[in-house]
């Protein structure tokens, strides 16, 4: 997973000890570059005592004096918001924004902006950030302190990591056409083999096979399962017992 890819901006932040809070988060979740966007007071023992075991994050911040400077050469920004903003702008829940931040961290950098304590973004920074992510919560009381966003965020994108790497190394080199190839494959002979034991009667199908796509569809089994799904068809299919008497 490229989490270097992946870069957490906090601007203007007047707190230390949040600014310590965050790259603890960070580190807890494998994320790594951090950006500060003129801190009020950083460095300082406040962060550093936050940080707890996350010092070298902080050694290793960059601080810059504005947006623009922090998220050069990223191809995708992500501002945060606890409150909807400008009509039509895109916004996501942290778990979509954070599947599409990992998707999008393999083809270069992109970033997540978080506001400050009192104010969270103005609207031009919000016009530089190509999507919007908002936590839900309780609809009256939504802002969140700012390294809780962080630590909520940064553990959906590791979530999301662990999910895109963790698949099947199979699924991931086979191409979508032959992966449905073999699904087809696959229900074909469940069919075969659902008429064979009298389950599907081909006269009055009804809707049993496209129910049962639906359920396979959304298990997603991956070539392994496949295979054990296949062979289980087969050995029914050299079983005598279930076949009619003559
Ligand atoms: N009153 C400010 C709240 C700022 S909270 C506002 O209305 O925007 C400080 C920062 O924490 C925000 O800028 C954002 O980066 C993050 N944050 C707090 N609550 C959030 C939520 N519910 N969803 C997403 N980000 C949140």
């Amino acid at each position: 997973m490229t989490t270097s890819n992946i870069r957490v901006v906090l601007i203007n932040t007047t707190h230390p000890g949040n600014i310590g809070a965050t790259a603890r988060a960070m580190k807890n979740m494998c994320l790594s570059d951090l950006v500060l966007v003129s801190p009020a007071q950083f460095p300082s023992d406040e962060a550093s005592a936050r940080a707890s075991g996350a010092d070298e994050l902080l050694e290793s911040a960059r601080v810059v004096d504005s947006l623009d400077d922090a998220i050069a050469g990223c191809h995708w920004v992500v501002g945060t918001t606890a409150r909807p903003r400008t009509i039509g702008w895109p916004t996501m829940t942290p778990r979509e924004c954070a599947g599409q931040m990992v998707e999008k961290a393999g083809a270069g950098n992109v970033a997540i902006v978080f506001g400050r304590e009192r104010m969270g973004l103005t609207n031009d920074e919000v016009d530089k950030c190509q999507a919007l992510v908002t936590i839900p919560g309780n609809p009256e009381y939504m802002s969140l302190n700012v390294a809780s966003a962080v630590q909520i965020l940064a553990y959906e994108i590791h979530l999301a990591g662990l999910v895109a790497g963790e698949a099947p190394a199979d699924i991931r080199g086979l191409g979508s056409a032959s992966r449905s190839e073999e699904m087809e494959r696959y229900y074909e002979h469940l069919e075969q083999v659902l008429i064979q034991i009298g389950f599907l009667d081909p006269g009055n199908p009804r809707k049993l096979m496209r129910r049962l796509r639906r359920l396979f569809g959304r298990a997603g089994p991956d070539n392994v399962e496949l295979n054990i799904l296949r062979g289980i068809l087969t050995a029914i299919q050299q079983t005598e017992h279930w076949r009619k008497p003559e």
